[in-house]
């Protein structure tokens, strides 16, 4: 997956009426339900249980026929990964899925848009980060992204080969693989003897060292840095929620609650939305511009429309954000907790266009 199915997916527009069905399906080999083809059972009983919702003839129609595209497709579909998330929108007849390595509850939605959250939120959690193997030989490269180790060969690193060397290697694994964030791997003089050397650009991605022989297995590379992937999401989660409860109502940078937050993102100004994990909230949507509000409204006063309830206004949130290109911070365990004392989400915003210019 790269940045550009990515961006395909988080600009696809929001329909004026249902005709998007998003499926999450579990297809995790090593559960017992989902063996002998079990998943493609689990996927019949979700589009079953929302057609039993539609009665208008039209949108069963269209829904029909979005469930029998995905279903055709998983059909055909042998599974390797832990998870298979696919869209389907009858309106222009785009068609999108992938293979994730990270656990996901099944699920499907029949909307008007595109139902984004869990795999914005997968995103957020397995972030990308690169991997440098190295001792004093030989040098290995690897990107971790959603859970899937890839290992990349780089020509003319021999045993004469100095560390200043795989500093060339690093930036090229940097630029093209998109990779945020790094690992050192190997023995510990020669991980710290390398971080020593790192120019400011690229010491400032390392998040950690962690020693690995030079010849592990792929697998075994993922699992001992996955490790410190975690804890490192854990204390920018922690950090991220202190900023933002500390900041609250004291500057115009930030805001916190969800009736703040829905109108920061209803007037595009949300830079990163922070929210707690399993947090959600009925609401309401306007059907003509889709401006959200937590509490009932006779019109939408952006835009006069009338305004419909939503099952979960949170996750409708979330959606609006990462379509106006927002950042996702799902947070979780006791920085979740810490944000619920200020209304489980909140957002830092945009820096103001006018205070820029003056
Ligand atoms: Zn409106």
């Amino acid at each position: 997956m790269t940045q550009g199915d990515l961006q395909l997916l988080f600009s696809h527009p929001e329909r004026p009426h249902r005709s998007v069905l998003s499926v999450y399906l579990n297809v995790d080999q090593s559960h017992r339900s989902n063996s002998n083809r079990g998943f493609e059972k689990q996927l019949k009983n979700l589009t079953s249980s929302i057609r039993s919702t539609i009665h208008d003839a039209p949108e069963l129609e269209g829904f029909r026929a979005a469930a029998h595209h995905i279903e055709d497709f998983v059909s055909a579909y042998e599974p390797r990964a832990r998870g298979l998330v696919m869209f389907f929108d009858g309106t222009d007849g785009f068609f999108w899925h992938q293979e994730i390595g990270v656990p996901i509850h099944t699920q499907a939605r029949w909307d008007r848009e595109l139902f984004l959250q869990p795999l914005a939120n997968a995103l957020d959690q397995f972030e990308r980060y690169g991997v440098v193997l190295v001792d004093r030989a030989r040098l290995r490269l690897f990107a971790v992204f959603l859970g899937e180790i890839e290992e990349f060969t780089r020509e003319g690193f021999g045993p004469n080969a100095q560390l200043r060397r795989v500093i060339k290697d690093v930036d090229w694994l940097v630029q093209t693989k998109q990779v945020h964030w790094l690992v050192l791997a190997g023995a510990s003089e020669i991980t710290s003897e390398l971080r020593g050397m790192l120019p400011k650009r690229l010491a400032l991605r390392v998040f950690g060292a962690v020693d690995v022989a030079i010849d592990a297995a792929a697998r075994d590379v993922l699992s001992a840095t996955r490790a410190i992937a975690d804890e490192y999401e854990r204390g920018t989660e922690a950090q991220t929620v202190k900023e933002l409860v500390g900041a609250a109502g004291r500057n115009e940078k930030t805001v916190a609650g969800l009736g703040r937050t829905l109108k920061a993102i209803n007037s595009d100004r949300v830079w990163e939305l922070i929210y707690s994990e399993g947090l959600a909230s009925p609401g309401f949507e306007c059907v003509k511009c889709a401006a959200l509000f937590s509490q009932e409204k006779t019109s939408c006063p952006y835009c006069g429309g009338s305004v419909d309830p939503v099952s979960d206004v949170v996750e409708r949130a979330v959606e609006h954000a990462v379509r106006k290109g927002a950042k996702i911070e799902v947070v979780t365990g006791e920085a979740a907790a810490s944000l619920y004392n200020v209304g489980g989400i909140g957002a830092f915003l945009k820096a103001r266009t006018a205070s820029i210019r003056a």
